[in-house]
Formats: C-alpha cells, sequence, structure tokens
C-alpha cells in the first residue's frame, strides 16, 4: 500500500463558529485538523470541525473495514471552548468499535482528563465519558514530551527526549512511523497553548494556532517550526487593526497575517496557511488577507474548511 501524508482542514475558525451563507467560501467551523500520516489518523483540536471530520472517518471505516477497530488519536493545543464544542458530536465516541487516545496538556490545577470529564458530563452534557462504549485512552502531553508512534504498535511512546535516560527509551528511528514532538506557547491566555511538530516520512507540518507573536519573531517558535514542508499559522487580524488604539486585539493571544509571514520567513518553510479566521471576516476580507500574506510570503494561502493536501505529492523541501 502507498504511503501517505495528507493535511485535511476540517475547521478554520476561530473563537466561534459561522453560520450557513455568512461562513462564504471559507466556512464557519471552528479549529480542527485531520491528518493521515502512514497507519496513523490524528486529529488536531475538536472544534465544531471534528464533527465533519468523525462522520468522514466513520463513514471511511465502514466501507473499509467495518469489523476492525477504529483507532484515532487526538492532540488538544489547548481546552478552550472553541477547540473543544465539537467533541460531544464526534460520531467515533459513540460506537463500540472505537479507540480514541485523548492527548493534551494539562492546566495549571487540573489534569488534561480532569478538564474534558468535566465538560463531556451532566450538567454540560447528558452522556458522560465513562458510559459510552468507546474505549479511551489518556495521555498529557505538553512541552518536554513527545509521541513516538512505533510500527505495529497501537499505543504511542510519550517521552522526554531532551533526558538521556528517556531518549534511551526510543525505537531506532527506522520503528517510528510517525513522531509529534511539542513546543509550549507561553502566549495565549492564561495557560499557554501547546505547539505540534509532526513528522513522517522525511516531511515535517507545525500546526501553531491561538499564538501570538514576539518583536523580531518568536524565536523559540522559528527554531521550532524550522525547515518545515508546512506551518499553519494563527492569522487572526492584521497589523493596522492588532495596534489601532480604538479596536486593540494585542495580549489575546492572536497573531496578525504580518506576524505569520515573518515567522514562516525566518523558519524558511516550504508553505504557510493562515488559519483561526475571525468569525466577522466575510470573504472579501480573507481574500484582501490572504493577498497579504502572499505579498510578504509567496508560498501563503488562506486555508479553508475541506481543503486538503498530500504532503508526499508536493516536492521535497
Ligand atoms: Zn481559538
Ligand atoms: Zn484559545
Amino acid at each position: 500500500m502507498s504511503d501517505t501524508f495528507r493535511l485535511t482542514f476540517y475547521g478554520t475558525r476561530g473563537s466561534r463558529t459561522v453560520p450557513g451563507a455568512q461562513a462564504g467560501r471559507w466556512g464557519g467551523h471552528t479549529t480542527c485538523l485531520g491528518i493521515r500520516a502512514g497507519s496513523r489518523e490524528l486529529i488536531f483540536d475538536a472544534g465544531s470541525g471534528i464533527v465533519p471530520l468523525g462522520e468522514s472517518l466513520v463513514r471511511q471505516h465502514m466501507s473499509a473495514a467495518p469489523q476492525e477497530v477504529l483507532r484515532a488519536y487526538l492532540f488538544q493545543t489547548h481546552t478552550h471552548l472553541d477547540h473543544l464544542c465539537g467533541l460531544p458530536y464526534f460520531i467515533p465516541l459513540y460506537l463500540p468499535l472505537t479507540t480514541l487516545w485523548m492527548l493534551g496538556p494539562r492546566t495549571a490545577h487540573l489534569s488534561f482528563q480532569e478538564t474534558i470529564e468535566r465538560l463531556l458530563h451532566p450538567p454540560f452534557h447528558p452522556v458522560p465519558l465513562f458510559e459510552m462504549p468507546s474505549l479511551i485512552r489518556w495521555g498529557e502531553i505538553a512541552e518536554p514530551t513527545s509521541a513516538l508512534f512505533v510500527r505495529g504498535q497501537h499505543d504511542p511512546l510519550l517521552l522526554n527526549l531532551k533526558h538521556p535516560d528517556q531518549r534511551a527509551l526510543a525505537p531506532p528511528p527506522e520503528e517510528i512511523e510517525v513522531a509529534v514532538h511539542t513546543l509550549h506557547g507561553y502566549n495565549h491566555p492564561k495557560c499557554g497553548v501547546t505547539i505540534y511538530r509532526v513528522e513522517h516520512a522525511g516531511r515535517a507540518v507545525v500546526f501553531a494556532t491561538d499564538v501570538e507573536g514576539y518583536v523580531h519573531g518568536d524565536q523559540r517558535l522559528i527554531r521550532f517550526a524550522r525547515g518545515a514542508d508546512v506551518l499553519i499559522h494563527d492569522a487572526m487580524y492584521t497589523a493596522d487593526r492588532y495596534a489601532n488604539p480604538n479596536t486593540p486585539t494585542q495580549g489575546w493571544g492572536h497573531s496578525t497575517v504580518e506576524i505569520a509571514a515573518e515567522v514562516a520567513r525566518a523558519a524558511d518553510v516550504g508553505h504557510l496557511y493562515l488559519v483561526h479566521h475571525d468569525p466577522g471576516h466575510d470573504d472579501a476580507r480573507l481574500a484582501q488577507m490572504e493577498t497579504l500574506g502572499q505579498s510578504l510570503f509567496p508560498r501563503t494561502t488562506s486555508a479553508f474548511d475541506g481543503l486538503s493536501i498530500d504532503l508526499l505529492d508536493t516536492p521535497r523541501r
């Protein structure tokens, strides 16, 4: 079977969904990115976009291998509601054939599992997680932990590769099918955000949503994203609004198109995808922002719901 490294944007809006015709060409779902890497179904964030992702997963699974277990790995960047609001409606949770690994960062006072269990529980949701027929596996992931997917093994290995004792536990590179590395972004209120770098078949994708830049660029992020084939970066605003005294958005934990392009250029990435679109922006505004991005970093696309990229079809960096 031929190898795959495919990204699909299921939700590209930030903050809230956008209904019906107002959503326009870009679509109205909040953050969710699907990555098929080799044999693994990885999901990044459970915004409302995880609902169509779940339906598509079940459809594919039912036509390809209905007797087998449907395995998926959900990585959360953080637990703000725009990144979680689709989880209660993620159909695979309600199927006994599903095994879902949920991996994400702990917050100041709660483990990742406690955070999610509080949300999917009465009075917020009628069916608590422990009543669901699917099998849920938990993992806490944040810098400096990486998740390594070893060929032939279902459970990811969670290791701090910066520590020699843990590095010694890592299998040789040829046995690792997919590696997911983490960077903590301190610049998103109040608990920060986890930025992910997914590596497979010699290619790399960096997912940096809900990040805000720094003067001269976020040097830690630039280092983390260096040479990636794809950088997906928050670009909710433009510089004129960000710094406008009447509509200031500094400190809200989001970036401008200018900030995203600066990181892409400094990190020398292959392609930049802009995400976390302001729900108030219509097609005309988003097209303008895309053009602005392309004037600063030519290989820029403003990601829209349903956009899919086959990384192995694009020339190697
Ligand atoms: Zn957000
Ligand atoms: Zn957020």
